[in-house]
């Protein structure tokens, strides 16, 4: 501690070592290793050096066992699920991590593909491919890597890490190439899919990483918190927090994996503090790459499945869009705060600003989105006599929108809050009403689409 004071770097004793499964295919084992080495700045920001590590599993040696609860191991499992998972065993008087096996499934390599293709593919060109190549796939095994490897120090999703970047920033290169999209790798916020073919925003600015506020999660996780008593540590610790967050911001912590599922800045797969503007952009982006998917999921002797799969995938990714977007509605924010900062924990989503996602699902959904429905691809791919997932998409966020639940928040938020101040659920209803009746006061057909909302 004295040492930590001062601020030297500390060495530990035992430092944390992860192992890597002897089964992994050996072209995957050196991103496997950067993506737990990657914490080790986290580590020196917090005041210790060659405090994590990974390794590759001893060759012949006897005494060491894969199942053995002294090791931590990244196993590797030769299975077609697509994903990856990052537990931990912890003493529960000191929080000590005792050991972790993470286990990462051979088909998150296809999840990672998919994303990665659907949400940057207009603007990277090597993202235009079925197979990519090792640099890329090892690069995104290496944030996956990163990702479970931070569970198991743990940290939970910040799903609300995204929310704390301003939206065009996230078309600034020099900005975003620095910083990154969001501040904590341990959100769910993928690629940068606001990110346009004219930014020329290179890899450093389209990838997750670890970001501040990993590092102050470490921090304040890992390092020395001073007070003689728990009770003054406690205090000491609330304070750090406060000046933390006031200081920067970005360190933000929000997750719907905590309760609130109604804060619309907490959510998966989501960038920017205005989510209406980055799905705009994330659109342009889809309209950009599915005019090239027949070019770009082509295999030679393949039939059209690589074609039908990644257009799900970009219908896909066109849904989540609009989900981001109908959170807003009836949104209520729900920032912690501890009885020393001032303001409210609970607060409703400024009127305006649910007027705005309104008008989105106007534009992009109500309004049929015809250039989802594109003949060069149903016409390989699907049976006219099946039901369009477009139209789906339309009838599922018409309903969504019209929850219960939504509209019952919606009058407990006029109550509450003033019904001059929050977006109501007559004017939600009106709005509605407009938009789906549109043709009628204007004289005009209404396409089949529309005419099953
Ligand atoms: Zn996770």
């Amino acid at each position: 501690v004295a040492k930590w004071k001062k601020g030297e770097l500390v060495e530990p004793i035992k430092p944390l070592i992860y192992y890597i499964d002897p089964a992994t295919p050996p072209n995957w084992v050196p991103y496997l290793i950067a993506g737990v080495n990657d914490w080790q700045k986290a580590f020196e920001k917090a005041g210790f050096k060659n405090a994590i590590m990974a390794k590759e599993w001893p060759k012949n040696d006897s005494t060491m066992s894969l199942e053995d609860a002294r090791f931590s191991v990244i196993r590797y499992f030769a299975s077609n699920i697509e994903n990856a998972y990052g537990p931990n065993v912890h003493d529960p008087r000191t929080g000590e991590i005792l050991e972790s096996h993470i286990g990462w499934y051979h088909n998150v390599m296809k999840l990672v593909h998919d994303w990665y293709m659907i949400q940057t593919a207009a603007v990277d060109p090597r993202a235009r491919k079925m197979k990519f190549d090792t640099e890329l796939m090892g690069q995104l095994i290496r944030f996956v890597s990163s990702h479970e490897i931070g569970h198991t120090l743990g940290l939970l999703h910040n799903m609300g890490s995204s929310s704390r970047t301003p939206v065009e920033k996230l078309r600034d290169k020099a900005w975003v190439e620095a910083n990154g999209h969001t501040a904590s790798i341990m959100d769910y916020a993928r690629f940068n899919y606001v990110a346009q073919p004219e930014d020329n925003i290179s890899e450093k600015g389209l990838f997750p990483r670890i970001g501040e506020y990993d590092e102050w999660a470490i921090q304040w996780g890992y390092g020395y918190i001073p007070g003689e008593t728990e009770e003054q540590q406690k205090i000491n610790s609330d304070k750090l927090i406060t000046k933390t967050l006031a200081e920067n911001p970005r360190k933000w912590f929000g997750t719907y994996e905590l309760g609130n599922s109604v804060d619309p800045r907490t959510q998966s797969e989501d960038l920017s503090d205005n989510v209406m503007k980055a799905n705009d952009y994330g659109i342009k982006n889809l309209k950009r790459i599915i005019v090239n998917l027949p070019e770009w999921t082509k295999e030679e002797g393949e039939n059209y499945d690589n074609l039908n799969e990644i257009y799900g995938q970009l219908v896909g990714q066109y849904n989540r869009y609009v989900n981001h977007v109908i959170r807003n509605v009836g949104g209520i924010y729900e920032t912690f705060k501890t009885t020393s900062q001032p303001g409210d924990v609970f607060e409703f989503v400024p009127k305006a600003t649910q007027k705005e996602a309104f008008a989105f699902i106007n534009n992009h959904v109500f309004t049929t989105p015809t250039w989802l429905l594109d003949k060069n691809i149903l016409n390989k791919i699907q049976n006219p006599t099946s039901i369009e997932r477009v139209q789906g998409i339309q009838v599922n966020t018409l309903n969504g929108l019209l929850d219960p639940s939504r509209l019952n928040r919606m009058i407990v938020s006029a109550n509450r809050y003033g019904a001059t101040n929050v977006y109501l659920f007559n004017d939600l209803m009106d709005d509605t009403k407009n938009a789906i009746w549109s043709e009628a006061s204007q004289n005009k057909p209404v396409d089949a689409y529309r005419r099953a909302l």
